[in-house]
């Protein structure tokens, strides 16, 4: 098949091509490089069917050919998307659109990447799909959470008006190697902090949860969601809700893998900062076979392992 990855130079996407390019297909990732990086795809610019473009996804997309589009395009930590939030929500907005409009020309199915952020700071807990969330539409967060909603609307609404083949998968915290050591999101700063010793910091009193799902199985579930019977549109959970801990167990944990000396330090909590998040993922099991293979201890081991060569060159 002819696969659009957007998104395909960040943490994701580049599993994903990885994954993709291993099954056979011919793979193009669209990318801006605004929190990818191009080391993340370096083994793969020799494979004669992987094509990157530099491009942004709120331009139109002009291709032919295309079988499957899956739609990541858009920074995922709350520093790099509160950074330029306007710029966000065009992202969200405008490369909905560009992508729906792309599947319509060329009759390809198109994945969403969403986010357990359209549940906001959670009343429900753990978090269904027919949950609607509880979401500030004016606070540092909305530009990332109005975004990924009015995707979700765009998406379903394309899907009614014009019968385009789409597929909605909310992504729960996910983290493993090719995470930027500058992202931001709270894995990578710790280990990151944990191997060069210094102080980990947590936000707040670290009593916030978040459940954390391996790279390897966020983008098994992804496939297997793109390839699910075409009636199944979603909205599916994707995340583990076996590894759901508190900030200041998370720190703990990275500190005794890494037999770190780093101490840790609490600082302001960011406003809007959700307090408990875990994925019911019984639509996933049931529809897609899916659920995580990873246990927490062993996907930070890897994360931990990729990072200390990146931190040592
Ligand atoms: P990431 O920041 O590593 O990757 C995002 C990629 O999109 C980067 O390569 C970036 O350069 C590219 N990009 C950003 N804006 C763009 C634009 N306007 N045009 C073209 N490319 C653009 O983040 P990630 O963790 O790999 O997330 C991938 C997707 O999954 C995102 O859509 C994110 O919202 C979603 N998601 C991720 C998580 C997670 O925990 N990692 C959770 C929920 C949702
Ligand atoms: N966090 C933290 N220290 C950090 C980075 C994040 O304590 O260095 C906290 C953050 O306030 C949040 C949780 O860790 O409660 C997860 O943050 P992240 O940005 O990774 O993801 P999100 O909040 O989007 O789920």
């Amino acid at each position: 098949m002819r696969i659009l990855v957007t998104g395909g130079a960040g943490f994701i996407g580049s599993h994903l091509c990885r994954r993709l390019l291993k099954e056979d297909n011919e793979v193009i990732c669209l990318d801006n490089f605004f929190t990818g990086n191009v080391r993340n795809l370096e083994d793969l610019l020799s494979d004669t069917r992987f094509t990157v473009v530099e491009q942004d996804v709120t331009e139109p997309i002009d291709m032919q050919g295309i079988d499957q589009i899956y739609n990541l395009a858009c920074p995922a930590s709350p520093v790099h998307y509160q950074y330029d939030p306007v710029k966000t929500i065009r992202t969200n907005v405008m490369g909905a659109i560009n992508v729906l409009d792309l599947a319509k020309r060329n009759e390809a199915v198109v994945l969403q990447a969403s986010t357990s952020e359209v549940y906001g700071d959670p009343a429900v807990h753990p978090q269904t799909e027919a949950y609607w969330g509880n979401v500030n539409p004016i606070g540092v967060r909305s530009c990332y959470d109005e975004g990924k909603r009015a995707a979700e609307t765009l998406f379903f609404d394309y899907h009614r008006q014009y019968g385009v083949k789409i597929k909605v998968q909310r992504i729960f915290n996910t983290y493993g190697p090719n995470m930027q050591t500058d992202d931001g999101r709270v894995v990578s700063n710790f280990i990151v902090s944990a191997l060069t010793g210094k102080d980990i910091t947590i936000y707040g009193k670290g009593l916030q949860t978040r459940s954390f799902c391996y790279v390897g199985d966020q983008v098994e579930g992804m496939i297997r969601m793109m390839n699910s019977d075409p009636s199944f549109t979603g909205p599916v959970n994707i995340g583990n809700p076996y590894s759901e801990v508190t900030m200041l167990e998370l720190a703990e944990r990275i500190i005794a893998l890494t037999g770190s000396a780093s101490s840790i330090v609490f600082g302001e909590l960011p406003k809007d900062d959700p307090k408990k998040r875990r994925p019911d993922i019984s639509l996933a099991e049931k529809v897609l076979g899916w659920s995580p293979a990873t246990s927490l201890e062993d996907g930070l081991k890897e994360t931990i392992a990729y990072f200390a060569k990146i931190v040592k060159d």
